[in-house]
């Protein structure tokens, strides 16, 4: 017999990214871009992936319009402007994105600017490719908006562009692409679905990374890995976050610690300081992580010599107080209240590199 529904009121959101996953699929870009009625494309890459585009450029043929190989970390929007002159100058009616969600980040800015179409071709784990955001920095400020148009057209999950992923930042990523999932779990507004998609995604990435760790091009890893991205993005793309992407996102903004790294550090923590509040979700986790998910999540990391210490990542211990006060100046849902206290000895936990704690609860 069926158990009770496990959400009894929730909505589902629209999707409208048209999704092909598999290797080699890249080769059907051009046809589908065509179909998409789009004529030349622009492709938007970091400086460190210009190799690729200029590949992925080249496999379009004549819809090739150009490479802009200026997309950096936060989506600068003087970047933005470079590269909408380019646009402009091509006569471009679509930009490609062909990596992580720096580069993802521009697509959306761009296409949000000239209305060009959107294709994405994600190389990370980081799942922007899934979400209707976009963070945008500006004078040192970031500024971050939420409209579904802001998600891509079209996203071509290609395996093999992967392969080339370091093994150190695929981990990184891949646990990025996990705390997407976990705090589904127990966002205010997930739903039944979301919480297939997060487990499944949650349970495809655990399995792959240890074999991408020593086989950075096994074939079957890495297609799971990215099946796991796509699924984690999309619980990103569909809830809102708490306490855990809030903490990331002040560690990035104010103390400019790296992205993925940091989710990788401060997740067993969080899972740890919130477990007490959500049984249902530590019980779906533990046959993936073990009997204690924060401390399977602190092990996994390790493990994969991932780093698990804020202070290796550039943060000074004397910032912990600014850090847990800018984390706390707004009110957002979490599904455990968050006191200052508990949250700067969480904070100085993640920063020393210790395990996850389960701490008795001060409040209800
Ligand atoms: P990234 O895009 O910044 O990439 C990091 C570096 O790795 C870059 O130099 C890139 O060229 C390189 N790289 C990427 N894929 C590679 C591959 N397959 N092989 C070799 N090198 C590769 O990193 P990221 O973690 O994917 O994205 C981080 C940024 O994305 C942050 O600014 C974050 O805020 C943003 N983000 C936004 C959302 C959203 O929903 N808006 C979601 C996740 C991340």
């Amino acid at each position: 017999m069926v158990g009770p529904i496990p959400r009894d009121s929730f909505q589902i959101l629209p999707q409208s990214a048209k999704v092909l996953f598999g290797a080699k699929t890249r080769r059907a870009l051009a046809a589908e871009l065509s179909e998409a009625g789009v004529t030349r494309v622009l492709v938007l890459t970091t400086p460190r992936q210009v190799e690729l585009g200029q590949a992925i450029g080249a496999e379009l043929d004549q819809g090739f319009a150009g490479l802009f190989s200026g997309a950096t970390m936060h989506t600068p929007v003087s970047v933005t402007q470079d590269a909408m002159n380019v646009v402009r100058q091509q006569g471009a009616d679509c930009v490609l994105s062909v990596g992580g969600g720096s580069t993802i980040g521009l697509g959306k800015a761009l296409s949000a600017r000239s209305g060009v179409f959107h294709a994405a071709l994600p190389t990370t784990y980081a799942g922007s490719e899934m979400t209707p955001i976009l963070g945008e920095t500006e004078d040192g400020v970031k500024t971050t908006r939420t409209d579904p148009n802001l998600r891509p057209s079209l996203v071509v999950y290609d395996p093999e562009l992967t392969y080339r992923l370091p093994v150190a930042m695929s981990v990184t990523s891949a646990i990025n692409a996990m705390a997407h999932a976990i705090e589904a779990l127990y966002a205010q507004n997930g739903n039944p679905v979301v919480d297939l998609l997060a487990i499944e995604g949650i349970r495809a990435l655990v399995t792959a990374l240890p074999t991408i760790a020593t086989q950075p091009e096994a074939t079957e890893a890495r297609a799971a890995a990215l099946y796991g991205a796509w699924l984690c993005g999309t619980c990103l793309g569909n809830t809102s976050m708490a306490l855990h992407h809030k903490l990331c996102h002040t560690l990035g903004g104010s103390f400019n610690l790296p992205h993925a790294q940091t989710h990788t550090v401060v997740l067993p923590h969080v899972l740890a300081f919130n477990a007490p509040k959500i049984p249902g979700v530590v019980e779906k986790l533990q046959p993936i992580l073990g009997t204690d998910p924060a401390r399977g999540l602190f092990d996994l990391a390790k493990g994969l010599d991932a780093p698990t210490a804020l202070q290796d990542l550039g943060l000074a211990q004397a910032d912990i107080a600014r850090a847990t006060q800018l984390a706390l100046a707004k009110q957002y849902p979490n599904p455990r209240p968050v006191e200052p206290d508990a949250i700067a000895a969480l904070l100085q936990r993640a920063w020393a590199g210790d395990p996850p704690k389960h701490e008795e609860m001060t409040t209800v």
